[in-house]
C-alpha cells in the first residue's frame, strides 16, 4: 500500500503516524505532505526518516491507494481533485465534504458499509464529538429507536490543533508566574475557564459545531433523530467528554443499556459509583475506545436515559476512525485501483 498524510506536522497528523505504526497498517510507501511551514522537515516512521513534501496541485498521488486528509476544509476542498485524480481514496478529517450527498461519513462502528459508496473517492470521517456520540447511541438504538438527544460536550484544548493546545500550556505556566496570559487561538483565555462556544454562531443561536453534531448523526445513524447540543472548550489538554440524555420509544432499563453498551465493540464500559469509577478525560487520553460511565435512568421522563461518554478526540475523533476506515476497505475485494 502507498499511504499518503496530508498535514502531518498537526495534531491529527502526528497521531496518524503513531495509529498505523501501532496497528501494523500495511504500508510499502508513506509520503508526507504539508504547507510551506512544515515541508522539509522529517518524521520518523518505523525507523525511517521520512521529509514533508509541500502540498502542490501536481502528479505527486499518482500511485497512492490511500490519502489521510487533516490540514483543514480549506486544502481539503482546494486539493480533493489533485488527491483523488489517478484514484487514491481520500479519508477526510476536515468538515469540507461531510454533510454532501455523494460523500459518505462513516464511523466504523455504526455504518461500515457506506463507506464502498463513494462515487467521488471521498469518504469523510465526522466531527469528533460526533464520532464517540453515536458510537454510545448506536448500542441503545439497537434497543429501541431514539427519538431525541440532549447533548452538553467538554471539549478538550487540543480539539482546536497542536497550537492551541500549546497555547494552554503556555497560559498556564504565565498566571502562575503572575504574567498577562497570552490569548490567540481561542476567544478568551482558557485556563482556569470554561468557553460556551465552539466554532462560530449560526443564525440558529447554536454553534457550528453543535449543528455538526443534529446533522452528522443524523446522516450517519440513517435516522431522523434530533439532537440539541451545547458545545463548550474546557482547559483539559486531550479527551472529550459529553453529558448525554436520550429518549427512546420504548424504555430501555439501566441494566439494559449497560448490557448494550459492554457488548458492543469500542465501547468500555466504567460504571461503577460505589467505587467512584467514571471515565475522565486525563485517563483516556491516548486510548482507543470510547468510555460509558454514570448511566442512570432520568428522574423526569420514563423513556429517558442519561449517561457520561468519554474519548481521545484526536485518536477515536480522529486518525484512529480514519484508520478504521481504511482497515475496513482491506477486509472488501476490489477497493483499490492496483
Ligand atoms: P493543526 O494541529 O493546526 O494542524 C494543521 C495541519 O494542516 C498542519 O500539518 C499544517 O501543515 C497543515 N496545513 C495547513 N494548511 C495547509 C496547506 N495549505 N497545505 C498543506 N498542509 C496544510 O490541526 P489539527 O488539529 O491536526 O486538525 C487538522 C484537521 O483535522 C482540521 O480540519 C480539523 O478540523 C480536523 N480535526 C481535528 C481534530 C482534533 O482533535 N484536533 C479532531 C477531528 C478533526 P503546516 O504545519 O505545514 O502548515
Amino acid at each position: 500500500m502507498k499511504i499518503a498524510i496530508v498535514g502531518a506536522s498537526g495534531a491529527v497528523g502526528q497521531e496518524f503516524l503513531r495509529v498505523l505504526d501501532e496497528r501494523n497498517f500495511p504500508i510499502d510507501e508513506l509520503v508526507l505532505f504539508g504547507s510551506a511551514r512544515s515541508a522539509g522537515t522529517k518524521y520518523n516512521f518505523r525507523g525511517k526518516d521520512i521529509e514533508v513534501k509541500l502540498l502542490q496541485h501536481n502528479d505527486d498521488f499518482k500511485g497512492t491507494d490511500i490519502a489521510f486528509t487533516s490540514a483543514g476544509a480549506g486544502t481539503s476542498k482546494e486539493f480533493a481533485e489533485t488527491i483523488t485524480r489517478y484514484g487514491a481514496i481520500m479519508i477526510d478529517n476536515s468538515s469540507a465534504f461531510r454533510m454532501e450527498e455523494n460523500i459518505p461519513l462513516v464511523v466504523p462502528e455504526v455504518n461500515p458499509q457506506d463507506a464502498l459508496n463513494r462515487p467521488k473517492g471521498i469518504i469523510a470521517n465526522p466531527n469528533c464529538t460526533t464520532i464517540q456520540m453515536v458510537v454510545a447511541l448506536n448500542a441503545i438504538e439497537k434497543l429501541s429507536h431514539i427519538r431525541r438527544v440532549h447533548v452538553s460536550t467538554y471539549q478538550a484544548a487540543s480539539g482546536a490543533g497542536a497550537a492551541a493546545m500549546e497555547e494552554l500550556y503556555t497560559q498556564c505556566r504565565q498566571i502562575l508566574n503572575g504574567e498577562k496570559p497570552t490569548v490567540e487561538k481561542f476567544a478568551y483565555q482558557l485556563a482556569f475557564n470554561l468557553i460556551p462556544q465552539v466554532d462560530v454562531f449560526t443564525d440558529n443561536g447554536y454553534t457550528k459545531e453543535e449543528m455538526k453534531m443534529y446533522h452528522e448523526t443524523r446522516k450517519i445513524m440513517h435516522s431522523d433523530i434530533q439532537v440539541s447540543a451545547t458545545c463548550v472548550r474546557v482547559p483539559s489538554l486531550r479527551a472529550h467528554s459529553e453529558s448525554i440524555w436520550l429518549e427512546t420509544e420504548q424504555p430501555v432499563t439501566v441494566s439494559e443499556a449497560r448490557r448494550a453498551f459492554e457488548n458492543t465493540d469500542g465501547i468500555i464500559l466504567q460504571d461503577e459509583p460505589a467505587t467512584k469509577e467514571y471515565p475522565m478525560p486525563l485517563f483516556i487520553s491516548g486510548k482507543d475506545p470510547v468510555y460509558v460511565g454514570r448511566i442512570r435512568k432520568d428522574l423526569t421522563n420514563e423513556n429517558g436515559l442519561a449517561f457520561w461518554v468519554v474519548s481521545d478526540q484526536i485518536k477515536k475523533g480522529a486518525a484512529l476512525n480514519a484508520v478504521q476506515i481504511a482497515e475496513y476497505l482491506l477486509t472488501q475485494p476490489g477497493q483499490f485501483h492496483k
